[in-house]
């Protein structure tokens, strides 16, 4: 049978549609994330930190993990108990609106920064087969993975407020190639294709009809908005041991803040850049590219995996601008200091060669 062709519009990537360019860094650990709740004297420490580039597609159901380990250690009728979280990222803010809906009401979120963090910048892909690292693939992160996928189809089909159907979208998703080693979050079909960008180009990919795009601004929005309303205080400060807080619980969220905080040498950046593109004809905003693309030596000798990302981008609910998404290189240990960003016109020229040719 032959190939099944998707005609497809391409972003445009004049340089007057580049609207900014973001470099972040991923809070990277080398085993799982650390997911757990235990005993700190007569305090409970709870921890989620370190989700690497899977932090949006996990923050739902390892904050679901996470707070049901805190539930085992908690007297009943807890509900009233002071609970310090401390990061206002994803996973911070997902760890408060949980405890809200569980009925908890004494919640303050302590952070160093609550603006243009990781949590802001990640794209937001949710792949429904997900390849992780071999020590990853445990029965418990998959559970997480199907869990948070829930979730956010939830959202889309209006059963999850007070998120706006509009925070995330399933698209079509495009791949070079279906991952034998993934997890899959979603049984949706599969079907090999011929992407046709009526510019001369076309590739060999294959669909699947189950990526989700999460609208990540819209979703810190709409957290920080229902967190407020529900009387959670918000602490701008940096904590440097976890003495300084005195709460019965204390629920870890610091990403890569963790690692001087917890002493986790395993836990560094993976950096990343971006490029936003504002201005994008409508059609080129219908689905999602996703593929690794090489691996190679930075100049100052950091390895680095790039890759192409093409995606929707909203920033508001308001926003009508049509903004997309491109991406995006993965620098093990590099953080601000080093910040390659030779990076940015190479994540610009991958495009130009996949959508155009050129
Ligand atoms: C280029 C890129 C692309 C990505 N794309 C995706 C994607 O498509 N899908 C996906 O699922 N994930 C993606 N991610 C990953 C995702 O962004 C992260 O895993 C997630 O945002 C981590 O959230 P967090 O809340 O743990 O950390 P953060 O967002 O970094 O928040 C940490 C919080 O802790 C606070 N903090 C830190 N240290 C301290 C301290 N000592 N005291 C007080 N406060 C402290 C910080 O100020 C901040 O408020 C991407 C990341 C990057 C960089």
């Amino acid at each position: 049978m032959p190939t099944q062709v998707r005609y497809l519009t391409p972003p445009n990537l004049d340089a007057a549609n580049i609207s900014k360019e973001v470099l972040c860094h991923r809070p990277a650990r080398s085993k799982t994330p650390a997911m757990n709740a235990l005993r700190l004297g007569n305090q409970v420490l709870v921890n989620n930190y370190g989700h690497s580039g899977f932090g949006w597609i996990m923050a739902p159901g390892a904050t679901q993990f996470v707070l049901s380990q805190l539930q085992a250690l908690l007297p009943l009728n807890s509900k009233q108990l002071p609970i310090t979280i401390i990061g206002a990222g994803v996973m911070g803010l997902t760890a408060a609106y949980q405890l809200i809906q569980q009925g908890f009401k004494n919640i303050t979120i302590v952070a160093q920064a609550a603006d243009d963090l990781t949590s802001h910048n990640a794209v937001g892909f949710f792949s429904p087969s997900i390849e992780l690292g071999k020590s990853w693939m445990t029965p418990d992160i998959e559970q997480i993975i199907h869990d948070s996928y829930h979730f956010y189809t939830q959202i889309i089909t209006g059963q999850q407020p007070p998120f706006a159907a509009t925070s995330a979208q399933l698209l079509p998703m495009y791949i070079p190639k279906q991952k034998k080693s993934a997890i899959l979050a979603s049984p949706h079909p599969v079907t090999p294709v011929t992407l046709d960008f009526g510019t001369g180009t076309s590739h060999e990919m294959v669909e699947q009809n189950g990526g989700i795009i999460v609208h990540v601004h819209l979703m810190m929005e709409q957290l920080r908005t229902f967190l407020t309303n529900h009387d959670v205080r918000f602490i701008t400060e940096t904590i440097t041991n976890l003495d300084q807080i005195t709460t019965p619980v204390i629920i870890n969220c610091a990403g890569l803040g963790a690692a001087a905080l917890m002493h986790d040498d395993g836990l560094v950046p993976m950096q990343g850049h971006l490029v936003h593109l504002t201005h994008q004809p409508a059609t080129a905003l219908e689905y999602l590219i996703m593929m690794d693309c090489e691996k190679a030596l930075t100049g100052t000798g950091f390895q680095v995996k790039r890759s192409l990302y093409w995606a929707p981008r909203k920033y508001t609910a308001e926003d009508d601008t049509h903004n997309g998404i491109l991406g995006a290189t993965s620098i093990k240990e590099a953080d601000k200091t080093n910040p390659h960003l030779v990076e940015f016109a190479r994540v610009v020229e991958r495009a130009q060669h996949f959508f155009y040719g050129k």
